[in-house]
């Protein structure tokens, strides 16, 4: 399953109904994670998902502003939040967490109604807010039972809804590829060709430098200060699209081409996790950049690998991960592994053989080997040596 998001086109009426719609899900999610977050071992079960619906049936009799909201936006945050938790059980899904004001702003729809204007537009019924405006910028699937309705950062609203991927179209090649991910978001194929996800052209990029300058000093709490933020926020929201965009293109290309891909299994979760917070706080300081650098990288590979994986899996193309250990600095002609061996950046040469080649395409070519063998021993992937550590890629 994938999502399918539409830009959505609330009234200003509908827009304020939207935004209490965000606020109940978001503070009632918070509620009850607080709640399970304070059960611990020995004490009587934490409420489950029919004893909390009891309790918002009870706040919503107690609360007025709680009353005033749409019910069944409530219920569902509830319904939500259960299933965050059995995934989180599953070990599916990593731990539910906070909400945050302006970060995590959305709630869910279900058995959505949609009505088609034309061509172009049509509208999906929220609760309260009565038939809201979307862009059909693709087609709709055949069925929608949930929709998710969200507003970014930039302060545009979205509605999603998931559809089943539609297979790609493809002739067996019997090519297989191996793919390097950089640090500077480009990827690297065993083949030579290398991609650069494109991001803020320069003037853009000194603009936003010249907003963040003047956003740090602005009063805090300002409404000047709050325009920046919006305008920072939208070039920020320009850049993910066209990551985004370039993300879709490169995994049908590749799908296409390849009938085995391997990628390096990196953990892209842990680098999540420790860059955490620079992405919407990014700070002064090299670290905090380098931290958001990594953030961002991380956030592009794990959605591109997701988009791979979803695709390759609708025309029987193999995607393969590999551990990433020593791929830098071994050589792909003779084997050869030591950290002399990468020249610099961009230059691989073998001391043992003399092969030279692009550092990245050598990466790449070993990963290609790896998943290859994967593959002839059955698919089952050894688990990385524990020296991956030192590897200065790896680290
Ligand atoms: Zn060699």
């Amino acid at each position: 399953m994938m999502a399918h998001r539409y830009r959505l086109y609330p009234d200003p009426a509908q827009q304020a109904i939207l935004v209490h719609h965000c606020w109940d899900a978001r503070t009632l999610w918070n509620a009850v994670l607080e709640q399970a977050n304070c059960w611990r071992p020995g004490r009587k079960p934490s409420p489950g998902n029919a004893e909390r619906q009891r309790q918002l049936t009870e706040a919503r009799a107690a609360i007025p502003w709680l009353a005033a909201g749409s019910s069944s936006v409530q219920q569902q945050a509830l319904r939500d939040f259960d299933q965050a938790l059995r995934h989180w059980w599953a070990g599916t899904h990593r731990r539910p967490t906070w909400r945050r004001r302006g970060q995590h702003e959305g709630f869910c729809i279900r058995d959505v109604t949609v009505h088609g204007l034309n061509g172009t537009w049509a509208t999906v019924v929220v609760p309260k807010a009565g038939r809201v405006r979307f862009r059909l910028s693709r087609r709709l699937p055949a069925a929608v039972g949930m929709a998710r309705v969200t507003q970014d950062r930039a302060g545009r609203w979205h509605v999603s809804v998931s559809a089943a991927q539609p297979p790609v179209v493809r002739v067996a090649t019997g090519g297989a590829v191996g793919l390097d991910l950089g640090v500077i978001a480009t990827v690297t194929s065993s083949a030579g060709a290398q991609w650069h996800t494109p991001g803020l052209r320069v003037p853009e990029a000194q603009r936003l430098r010249r907003l963040q300058r003047r956003w740090a000093r602005q009063a805090t709490g300002s409404r000047r200060r709050e325009r920046t933020r919006l305008v920072i926020a939208r070039l920020r929201a320009r850049e993910a699209d066209r990551r985004r965009d370039a993300v879709e293109w490169l995994s049908t290309r590749l799908v296409r081409q390849y009938d085995v891909i391997a990628i390096e299994d990196l953990p892209v979760r842990n680098m999540l996790a420790s860059a955490a917070g620079t992405v919407d706080q990014p700070g002064h300081g090299v670290a905090a950049k380098r931290g958001l650098n990594r953030a961002i990288a991380a956030q592009g590979w794990a959605l591109f690998r997701r988009r791979l994986q979803q695709k390759a899996a609708t025309c029987g193309v193999t995607v393969v991960a590999v551990p990433p250990a020593y791929t830098s600095q071994r050589c792909a002609r003779c084997g050869d592994t030591r950290p002399a061996n990468r020249e610099s950046q961009a230059v691989f040469r073998c001391r043992a053989c003399g092969h030279a080649a692009h550092a990245d395409v050598n990466a790449a070519d070993n990963i290609r080997a790896a998943g290859q063998a994967v593959l002839a021993r059955g698919g089952i992937s050894p688990r990385a040596p524990r020296e991956a550590r030192t590897d200065p890629v790896a680290a």
